[in-house]
């Protein structure tokens, strides 16, 4: 029987098995892994580097990179946020360094770093983790939860953590265990626009400018570029992520203002 029984060994469950030991050390906690190994795809994150967080220290100002996020975010990055990411790793022995562009990565240039880091802390935070673990179904009776393998194996647990990540197996849990789920819709993607002259300017890109949906809140300003097919860039991908409701709404059929 465990306080905490965590699904998925990425980043985030990892990270949450941590912190709930802070919380206190006496819960026990256990990580339910379906792959071979934990934190795997810290091994490639950052082209094997690990950006392992970024050096924007202001909550409001980190939220402007979570387009549909934001609010949600605020209180989450009021307890915990880059700089105490920076400080828990320089803690533990790890040394950072900031780029130019405020991305942080270990001095050593490697991922390893970060997965050592995380391997060493639950070792010695004594949370279980077990690989290669199916899960059938997870249910409720009563006040605790039950986790079916598919060896037959069942595990009891007070909480669960979902941290599968981008797995649909999550999706299917927080289903089963009557969750109500949001949609999931397309963003962070390039506008086709009907063909015009401007095409023929496809490859050109311009900074500051201001890009718009019409009769709608959403603004951006930054880099475009002309593709062969309409527009590109920073500020048309933020603008597909702001706008993804609406643009999902009217068929991606919306008028763009620049
Ligand atoms: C190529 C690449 C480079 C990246 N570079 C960076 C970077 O430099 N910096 C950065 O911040 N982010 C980077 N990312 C994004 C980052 O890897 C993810 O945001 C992060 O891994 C998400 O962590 P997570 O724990 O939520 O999910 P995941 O890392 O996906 O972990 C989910 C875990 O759950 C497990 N799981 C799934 N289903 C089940 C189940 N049914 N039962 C048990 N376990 C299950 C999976 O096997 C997996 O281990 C990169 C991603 C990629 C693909």
């Amino acid at each position: 029987m465990y306080d905490i029984i965590i699904v998925g060994g990425g980043p985030g469950g990892i990270f949450a098995a941590l912190q709930a030991k802070k919380v206190n050390k006496r819960f026990k906690i256990i990580v339910l892994e379906k792959g071979r190994s934990i934190l795997s795809k810290i091994k490639v994150s950052g082209g094997g580097r690990c950006n392992v967080t970024n050096a924007t220290f202001d909550p409001k100002e980190l939220i402007l990179n979570y387009p549909r996020g934001g609010k949600e975010l605020i209180s989450a990055f009021n307890q915990f946020q880059p700089f105490d990411m920076i400080k828990w790793l320089e803690k533990r022995g790890v040394s950072l360094k900031i780029n130019q562009d405020r991305k942080v990565f270990p001095t050593s240039n490697s991922s390893q770093t970060i997965i050592d880091c995380f391997l060493k802390e639950i070792k010695n935070s004594n949370i279980q983790v077990r690989c290669n673990q199916n899960i059938e179904n997870i249910s409720k009776k009563n006040d605790l939860f039950e986790i079916v393998l598919d060896t037959r194996e069942i595990i009891l647990g007070k909480k669960v953590v979902l941290a599968t990540g981008s797995s649909s197996d999550g999706l299917k849990f927080a289903k089963e265990l009557k969750h109500s789920i949001d949609p999931f819709l397309p963003s962070l993607f390039s506008f086709k626009i009907k063909k015009t002259d401007i095409l023929k300017l496809s490859g050109l890109s311009q900074k500051d400018v201001e890009v718009s949906l019409k009769n709608s809140p959403y603004t951006q300003t930054g880099s475009i570029l002309i593709t062969h097919e309409g527009f590109s860039g920073p500020s048309i991908i933020n603008l597909s992520s702001l706008g993804a409701k609406l643009l999902h709404e009217k068929k991606y059929q919306l008028i763009l203002i620049s």
